[in-house]
């Protein structure tokens, strides 16, 4: 099935509230190119230098979401264009995006990723390190030029779907805590090409599906 035919049929599939970010990292910009021409304008990567090419080739309307761990010293190469950053992952990162928003003149939209997963290798925030920092008042104040827009998270790479349906359950039930004391927060990033619709059911208004749109990653490339 063609790229722009799988856009079609996840716009069809989601649901009202869910937007598709299309994850293009390792492929071409004219496979970019093919979804955007089938209206797809949200595309999520997770490198650099990769979004900064694609950005410059690609056209301006496309909103572009960094979803990878970010690197403090690489803020400054998006700053002045993404649309939302998914995965600030540490403070020591948020007071770098603030610094660079503020140089380029903007507020950087950002997700707090949490770490809800049974894996040592993912980043993120605890649930309860993160909420002990959104119930500081004094905290989010300290970033005016970043716009908390809500949380972002993953499941345990595993099978089982019991396991998957509670990390996106707490990740969810986070949010909706998080929610009350954040008036910014609307989006809850969760699911990807193998467990978007357990998700969808949790409650994701950010699918990012990059494998069931584009195909297999070549990482020799
Ligand atoms: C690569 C990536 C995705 C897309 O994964 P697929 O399984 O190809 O859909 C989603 N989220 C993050 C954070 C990723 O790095």
């Amino acid at each position: 099935m063609s790229i722009a035919s799988k856009i079609n049929e996840f716009s069809a599939e989601l649901p009202q509230g869910t937007r598709l970010v299309a994850v293009s990292k390792y492929h071409p910009a004219s496979a970019v190119a093919e979804a955007y021409s089938a209206g797809q304008r949200i595309f999520g990567e997770s490198h650099v230098q990769e979004v900064v090419a694609k950005y410059e080739e690609l056209p301006k309307d496309i909103q572009w979401h960094f979803i990878g761990h970010l690197q403090t010293n690489k803020v400054k190469f998006i700053a002045p264009f993404i649309s939302l950053i998914h995965s600030v992952d540490s403070e020591h990162l948020l007071a770098e995006i603030e610094k660079q928003a503020a140089k380029a003149g903007r507020q950087i939209p950002v997700l707090l990723e949490i770490l809800v997963a049974q894996e040592d290798t993912k980043f993120g925030f605890s649930t309860e390190s993160l909420g002990a920092l959104l119930a500081d008042k004094g905290f989010l104040a300290r970033f005016p030029h970043v716009v908390f827009k809500g949380i972002m998270g993953m499941a345990s790479h595993t099978d089982d779907m019991a396991r998957i349906r509670a990390d996106f359950h707490a990740l969810s039930q986070f949010f909706q805590q998080a929610k009350a004391l954040v008036p910014t927060f609307t989006e809850l990033s969760m699911g990807m090409s193998g467990d978007y619709k357990i998700a969808v059911e949790e409650g994701s208004t950010l699918v990012r599906i990059g494998t069931s749109i584009f195909g297999e990653r070549d990482y020799s490339k």
